[in-house]
């Protein structure tokens, strides 16, 4: 492997029974990136992950983790790597200064590092004190920051984030991308999945997968401008639930979505023209075009290209 990658794969497979979760993906995540691993519900984004971390065996395929073979070397990865799965993967009827402890003792840190890695992750999650707290009893923010500690306590090369933000509120959720910046600046390497598509702008490379396979990839901007080759337009309207009836009713118009007060739209027109046939046809229905302004897509909307 070169050193530039932590991650890499080849055709990685994984079946049960007649059923195939991950179909022939390849792909290479490099040493200190923030990578993003997007799809839907049941893409196989989990079931990837847990290959990846030694702890499901593949059907076929090769993939080195960190140095270190996925298929017969899964033990050395597992000491590379930090592990932080959707549910948070904390003793809730721990302490937080339990749940660290266990953390520590199960890889094997001398009582030392322990106590000094304890003090790092309070500061680290702003636990001060709640030492003494029951992990249940914590809310969401706090809980979330103290699993990637923990996560991170035997100072990994890489940490995988199985959805690290699910059920975090806006402020929490910003607080822990700030985080994760830091440790990437610090040149650990993150592998996170999520079903926010704002979150997926600040990963520098981006995989989409899609029933098993992967369908596209590459940083945020690429994505948008490769994939997107239509116009984009913002629209204003006195009407917007008969609006979007209208426009999705258009041939010259490919796709058309509600956002806030406004309707998103794409289509191979320029403006001028658009703008020309969108308002005979609102005329006639007598509603208004109050305004129209072109505007970059976002990543929502590749998706939604993508996918559908
Ligand atoms: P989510 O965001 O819901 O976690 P995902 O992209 O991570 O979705 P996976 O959990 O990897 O998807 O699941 C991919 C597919 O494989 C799903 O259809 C799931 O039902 C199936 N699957 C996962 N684990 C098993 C298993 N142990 N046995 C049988 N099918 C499984």
């Amino acid at each position: 492997m070169e050193d530039s990658y932590s991650v890499k794969v080849k055709n990685l497979t994984k079946k049960f029974g007649n059923f195939t979760a991950v179909d022939h993906i390849d792909f290479e995540v490099k040493k200190g990136e923030i990578f993003g691993f997007l799809g839907a519900n049941g893409a196989g984004k989990t079931t990837t992950i847990r290959m990846l971390c030694g702890l499901l065996k593949p059907s076929g395929g090769s993939g080195i983790v960190a140095g270190y073979d996925i298929n017969n070397e899964t033990e050395n990865i597992k000491k590379k790597i930090g592990y932080m799965s959707q549910k948070f993967s904390l003793y809730n009827d721990l302490t937080v200064e339990e749940n660290i402890e266990f953390f520590g003792g199960m890889y094997g840190l001398p009582a030392k590092e322990v106590k000094q890695k304890k003090e790092w992750i309070i500061d680290l999650a702003n636990l001060q004190g709640m030492r003494k707290r029951i992990t249940q009893d914590l809310a969401g923010g706090w809980k979330q920051r103290l699993a990637l500690g923990t996560a991170l306590i035997h100072d990994p090369d890489i940490v995988f984030l199985d959805e690290p933000t699910a059920g975090v509120d806006p402020v929490s959720r910003r607080d822990f991308w700030e985080i994760i910046n830091n440790f990437s600046d610090q040149g650990i390497t993150i592998f996170v999945t999520t079903h926010y598509l704002d979150e997926a702008e600040y990963c520098n490379t981006i995989k989409l997968m899609d029933k098993g396979k992967i369908i596209a990839g590459g940083s945020p901007e690429d994505l948008k401008t490769e994939n997107i080759e239509a116009n984009m337009y913002q629209i204003e309207t006195d009407n917007l639930n008969k609006a979007k009836n209208i426009l999705a009713s258009m041939d010259e118009i490919i796709n058309v979505a509600i956002l806030g007060i406004n309707l998103n739209i794409m289509t191979n027109q320029g403006m001028e023209k658009i703008e020309n046939i969108i308002k005979k046809n609102f005329n006639k229905n007598d509603i208004k075009l109050l305004g129209i302004k072109t505007i970059e897509p976002t990543l929502e909307d590749v998706f939604v290209h993508l996918i559908d």
